[in-house]
């Protein structure tokens, strides 16, 4: 664990590929953890996604 996932909506879903309950998160503050897998999303600009993957 520990990489976060980036997204470019700010809502996600999660549920851990089944593992636990389908939750909804709010990243309204750029950024949140899944409450039951710790999962991080980071809310990024659509238009930086490009360069998100040339530092990658
Ligand atoms: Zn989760």
């Amino acid at each position: 664990m520990g990489s976060e996932i980036k997204v470019t909506e700010n809502v996600v879903s999660c549920s851990d590929n089944g593992q636990h309950p389908l939750v909804y998160i709010n990243l309204n503050d750029g950024k949140a953890r899944c409450q039951y897998c710790g999962q991080v999303f980071t809310l990024i600009d659509p238009k930086d996604s490009k360069a998100e993957k040339e530092a990658a």
